[in-house]
């Protein structure tokens, strides 16, 4: 089960590994916290957006093989200009979520499907979305609470990704890395690297049936994702990171199911 906080989370982080679970014979169910409704696109934020990014969400899934979508319903908390928890959020939005309620939904959907593993992030949130910290508490917990064997916290090896972006400004000089640079995990924390080359392609559709969020501004993070010429983008995207806080500190495992070393 891949937990994450809006669609078009699951594209940039885990697709690669989504799509080859399901190639294994995986039962693999998405799970976001809302549907989106406060993020950037060229249409006002709200319900309609909110639809569509949900559209784009099963599209995303069906590309990747799920067998189930899961949208437990809460309002995106949005970010406030510049980063952080925006004042003028909704009611019922997921940062303002009791963390044993949530938990207690999502643990109900980790019991009903049997769950073997779960995926939450880093606890920085990646780039820091509050939501996206808020998956961090709301997954482990739930974890907990259904006795799911391994949870994964999915990051991106900061590493690669800022030698990428680099890269990627000589062609994009609007691109804006400073986000980045204290963004998700260095490479020494990370217990997993799985390579995901193959499903490439999978993945590329993936970010592709997010349009809503690809489209219109060039700064976009998708967007420009998206225009990397195919050979970069195999090479910035051939590889997906987690962290295992039960494996030893060093691990250098393949697969999400790979037993860890004893510490
Ligand atoms: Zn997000």
């Amino acid at each position: 089960m891949f937990f994450h906080a809006h669609p078009d989370d699951e594209a940039l982080l885990t697709a690669g590994t989504m799509a080859m679970l399901a190639a294994e014979g995986h039962r693999v169910v998405l799970v976001v916290a809302t549907s989106g409704e406060r993020g950037q696109a060229d249409v006002e934020p709200g319900e309609a957006l909110g639809a569509t990014r949900m559209a784009e969400l099963y599209a995303s899934a069906a590309a990747l093989g799920c067998a189930r979508v899961v949208n437990l319903g809460y309002a995106d908390s949005g970010l406030a200009p510049g980063g952080g928890v925006a004042d003028d959020r909704p009611d019922g939005a997921f940062i303002d979520a009791d963390v044993e309620e949530a938990a207690g939904r999502l643990a109900a959907v980790l019991t009903e499907e049997k769950a073997d593993l779960l995926t939450t992030y880093d606890p920085a949130g990646g780039y820091g979305h509050p939501d996206h910290v808020q998956v961090h508490r709301v997954g482990g917990r739930a974890a907990e609470i259904a006795g799911t064997a391994i949870v994964l916290e999915a990051t991106v090896n900061r590493d690669p990704l800022l030698r990428g972006l680099r890269l990627a400004r000589r062609f994009y000089p609007q691109l804006d890395i400073r986000a980045f640079e204290r963004a998700y995990s260095p490479g020494d924390v990370i217990t997993h690297r799985v390579a995901v080359r193959r499903f490439a392609r999978q993945k590329r559709a993936s970010m592709a049936a997010h349009a809503s969020q690809a489209t219109g501004a060039d700064t976009r993070t998708l967007g420009v994702m998206l225009k990397i010429p195919r050979p970069l983008y195999r090479l910035i995207f051939g590889t997906e990171w987690y962290v295992r806080r039960d494996a030893p500190l060093g691990s250098r495992l393949r697969h999400p199911f790979e037993v860890p070393p004893k510490g």
